[in-house]
């Protein structure tokens, strides 16, 4: 008790001190002072809270430096992006790591020139992967305080979906005028070498190059024709789409129809599973045709050297009740490394190509993904190489109805 005394009179001392204070000024300060003292408190209480309002509103990373530049104002965003909590009086260099970032202010404070810049940054905050590149546009501009001082005020906005879905745009424009290109130019070879009275006269080469002519020819048709589908499954087809039962093994057997020369030209040995052959979904059979087309296509011309056997299976889970619909076969499979890829426009594993030289455009696959969402159903792809790949979808049970035919 003893060691205690000193700091209880102390404690005693403040409190009857600030009492007396409090009664010295109450005293002093006529009742009107006091009001106005009240409002003056609620307004900067006010004031104070429309400040937090006014940050937080702001969906994007918002900084304010002071003319010393250490962080005057953070906002909630800015504060988890760059994963300090106390960073406020704090100079900028000790809060801002990211180097494209640090160099871009580094630059507007050194020429006390406004700036707004795209900037790819390397992230590792909270709400990203590790290490992951987003893109942000960032602008700095400089403001007056009310003592002549500069303020630097620091905006970044996240553009990363805008930045994705422009580059993929760039990169379709790129790839398909190249996939048109080639075509074309052996078309217009082969022109140019029949315009050549010589050998139009020779009807015999005449016709092999028309042959090869009409090929290439069908194959940018081709091209043209999955583009467009694609263009269209991406501006929002969901809406459009033509719903109507129909039984999928009834598509499954106009596949195998539309495949039979090639079929038969390969000796493929081709078997259907369904436990429940009048299975009837309601959905757009166009799509669900050039899905399942793609798919067996795929199997078939992807694998023109080995005893193939591809699998054409569908299902209703029983516990879930999804539909499940498969393409298998036993040919050369992907690499993992190309799993991931393959549903990518224009995409295709270089070492099949290199190897066979098969035909294709690289856009099957996507158009296949494209329409299987559109549907609200999910596809996968699992390959072991040399044994199986297996292209697996999963449809919603929502999409089975009654098999109308069987009344
Ligand atoms: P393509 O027009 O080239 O067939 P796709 O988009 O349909 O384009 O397929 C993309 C790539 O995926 C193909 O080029 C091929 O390399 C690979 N692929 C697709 N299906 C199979 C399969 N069943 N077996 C092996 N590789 C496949």
């Amino acid at each position: 008790m003893g060691t205690l005394t000193p700091y209880l009179c102390l404690l005693l001392g403040a409190l009857v001190g600030s009492g007396l204070t409090y009664l010295t000024i109450r005293n002093k300060l006529s009742r009107k002072d006091l009001r106005s003292l009240f409002t003056l408190k609620r307004t900067i209480k006010d004031l104070e809270f429309e400040r937090k309002l006014l940050m937080r509103a702001q969906d994007n990373m918002l900084i304010v430096l002071d003319d010393k530049h250490l962080i005057k104002l953070a906002n909630k965003d800015a504060i988890k992006f760059f994963g300090k909590k106390n960073i406020t009086q704090r100079h900028y260099t000790e809060i801002i790591k990211i180097p494209e970032l640090l160099s871009t202010l580094d630059e507007a404070i050194q020429t006390q020139q406004a700036l707004k810049r795209e900037l790819l940054l390397t992230v590792e905050s909270d709400d990203f992967q590790a290490g992951e590149e987003r893109c942000f546009q960032v602008s700095i501009k400089f403001i007056d305080g009310d003592h002549h001082d500069k303020h630097t005020r620091i905006h970044l906005h996240d553009i990363t979906e805008q930045y994705r879905t422009e580059q993929m745009r760039k990169d379709f424009i790129a790839n398909a005028s190249h996939e048109l290109r080639t075509p074309l130019a052996i078309i217009n070879g082969y022109v140019e070498t029949l315009m050549d009275e010589d050998i139009i006269e020779d009807t015999e080469t005449s016709q092999h190059f028309l042959g090869i002519m009409k090929k290439h020819g069908q194959r940018l048709a081709r091209i043209i024709e999955e583009m467009l589908l694609i263009t269209k499954l991406e501006s929002g087809v969901k809406n459009t789409l033509n719903y109507e039962p129909f039984r999928l093994k009834e598509i499954i057997d106009e596949c195998i129809v539309h495949l039979d020369q090639m079929i038969k030209e390969k000796g493929v040995i081709v078997k259907i599973k369904m436990d429940e052959p009048d299975l009837t979904i309601e959905a757009d059979k166009f799509y669900w045709s050039q899905i399942l087309f793609n798919l067996v296509e795929n199997a078939i011309k992807q694998n023109p050297e080995r005893q193939l056997k591809v699998k054409i299976g569908c299902t209703q889970c029983k516990r879930t009740g999804k539909i499940k619909i498969w393409v298998s076969d036993n040919g050369v499979g992907i690499p993992a490394a190309d799993l991931p890829y393959i549903f990518r426009r224009f995409y295709r594993v270089e070492k099949h190509h290199s190897q066979y030289k098969i035909k294709g455009t690289g856009l099957g696959l996507s158009i296949v993904k494209r329409a299987v969402e559109a549907h609200q159903g999910t596809i996968k792809c699992d390959s072991i190489q040399d044994q199986l790949t297996r292209f697996s979808i999963s449809l919603p049970p929502t999409m089975r109805v009654e098999d109308l035919s069987a009344k």
